[in-house]
């Protein structure tokens, strides 16, 4: 099995995988200094697990195996809470998205929705999933989840469509299998993974009965070809520096899915005609996943941080608009950790056996996720000041001419010097406005579901009958129909 950082980079190579990017087929992902980055964060997710093992890793209760924590199928809701505080970990080290969580909540979705489609229709749904996870979680793999179809014409639903292949689809039966086609946009970490499991991304009624697939599929099939989206400023990772790019370590990735008539096996087919339980198991796994984006108060504890040095550089950490406007950001963070940490604590039991988190709590998580990254974003450039844009290259504070007289000008306080400033202000800018704004701020917005999306939730959830019930007791309304008065 693969068991460090070192070990997962050298288990992507040579795998031959068709990725473009930038107008080329990618030779070699690993060695592609724009996709390398992303590939260490994922890394970065194995080292923990061999530095902090009660956080980043679990034990399965049946076999007593200690598994990776994002191949675990939670068995209590300390599991649940755990995935949070990992989750917020990375984030603190590495900055960005580190990609594995998608993963991570399909297979706990999953975990009960097969278990219920078997129930209601005697299908082997569910054997077959767990046989999955026990080989991902041997190997130690890292499995994506492939929700997101491109969805065409948003007005109508996967049959209505002029091109139904809008929707991923089962275009033909096989013996032993099916072929599916389509594609799967804003795939995080895709080309990192071994596995993806594919999965509907909305609800589903009777003529939709071939988009209704769940499946996985190796990400080394050769069916598969990965369409790498940009990110601002990605190519300053060609230009060889280390400051400039802000986080020379660390990004995220997202690439289009294009599946072209890939042939599944039975035994990798986890749901194949059962429309009624699409929603099910969007609702399950937005439900996982909505919480999961306490992965931004992870990565808002670094912007947070560089915002406090670029004060503390710029010789006001003392100032109280500073001080207060760092506040606000704490304050905005922990909120975002709070409801989705609140969430997982409230997790029950499913029929199935594992652990489910509170949905309500999820949403409200994942909607103060896609507003209060912005406003971290607003205050830490509000504190950068306007360097942050109009900061020259690192390449001219290395010229001989010009540089000593950068270096002269653009520090701050006595005793810091220009170069510590500048990889502060470069962090910030690729936090938000950079390689990792993409993660912090629009991923936010759109990742699990646009805002509407949680809005809708919480609008089915928030139980107004129940509070109008409160209202009414306290108020001493015991008669609101407005009758004859005679
Ligand atoms: Fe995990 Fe956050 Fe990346 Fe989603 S955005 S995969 S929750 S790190
Ligand atoms: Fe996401």
């Amino acid at each position: 099995p693969i068991v460090s950082g070192d070990d997962y980079i050298a288990s992507l190579r040579g795998r031959g995988l068709r990725v473009y990017l930038l107008g080329e087929r990618v030779a070699e992902p690993v060695d592609h200094p724009i996709l390398r980055p992303s590939i260490n964060a994922v890394a970065r997710t194995y080292d923990l697990a061999l530095e902090r093992p009660e956080l980043a890793t679990a034990v399965v209760g049946a076999t007593g195996e200690r598994v990776n924590r994002f191949l675990h199928v939670t068995e209590s809701a300390a599991d649940v809470v755990q995935q949070n505080k990992m989750q917020r970990r990375l984030g603190q080290l590495t900055g960005t998205c580190f990609q594995r969580c998608v993963g991570m909540d399909a297979i706990n979705a999953l975990y009960t929705t097969t278990w219920l489609i078997d129930q209601a229709h005697g299908t082997p749904y569910h054997g077959r999933l767990r046989a999955f996870v026990r080989a991902m979680q041997r190997q130690n793999l890292v499995v994506g989840g492939a929700m997101t179809d491109v969805k065409g014409d948003r007005g109508k639903a996967p049959h209505e469509q002029s091109d139904p292949d809008m929707f991923v689809r089962v275009v033909r039966r096989e013996p032993g299998g099916v072929v599916i086609r389509g594609a799967k946009a804003h795939q995080t970490g895709c080309i990192n993974s071994h596995w993806i499991v594919v999965m509907p991304t909305m609800r589903l009624g009777p003529r939709d009965r071939d988009h209704a697939i769940v499946c996985a599929v190796p990400v080394d099939h050769p069916g598969l070809t990965f369409v790498v989206g940009r990110q601002s400023c990605d190519t300053r990772a060609l230009e060889g520096g280390a400051v400039d790019v802000g986080n020379a370590r660390y990004g995220g990735q997202e690439a289009l899915i294009v599946l072209d008539d890939v042939f599944v096996p039975d035994e990798l087919v986890f749901m194949d005609g059962e429309f009624e339980f699409a929603a099910d198991l969007v609702e399950r796994f937005t439900a996982y996943h909505r919480r999961s984006y306490v992965c931004k108060a992870g990565v808002g504890d670094v912007l947070i941080g560089a915002a406090a040095l670029i004060a503390d550089y710029n010789g006001v950490p003392q100032v109280s608009h500073v001080r207060d406007k760092l506040v606000e950001m704490a304050h905005l963070n922990e909120t975002i950790y709070g409801a989705g940490i609140a969430a997982s604590h409230e997790s029950t039991a499913t029929p199935a056996g594992n652990w489910q988190n509170d949905p309500l709590l999820a949403n409200v998580c994942k909607h103060n996720v896609t507003r209060f990254p912005y406003e971290l974003a607003r205050l830490a450039q509000d504190l950068a000041g306007g360097l942050l844009a109009t900061l020259p290259s690192e390449h001219d504070f290395a010229d001989p001419e010009v540089g000593p007289l950068l270096k002269k000008y653009l520090r701050g306080r006595d005793g810091t010097s220009a170069e510590a400033r500048a990889r502060a202000l470069r962090l910030i800018e690729n936090l938000t406005m950079g390689r990792n704004a993409v993660g912090y701020l629009t991923e936010s917005m759109h990742g699990a579901g646009s805002p509407q999306a949680q809005r809708i939730q919480i609008a089915r959830q928030m139980q107004v009958e129940d509070k109008k019930a409160l209202a009414r007791a306290l108020a001493g309304i015991t008669d609101e129909v407005d009758g004859k008065s005679t």
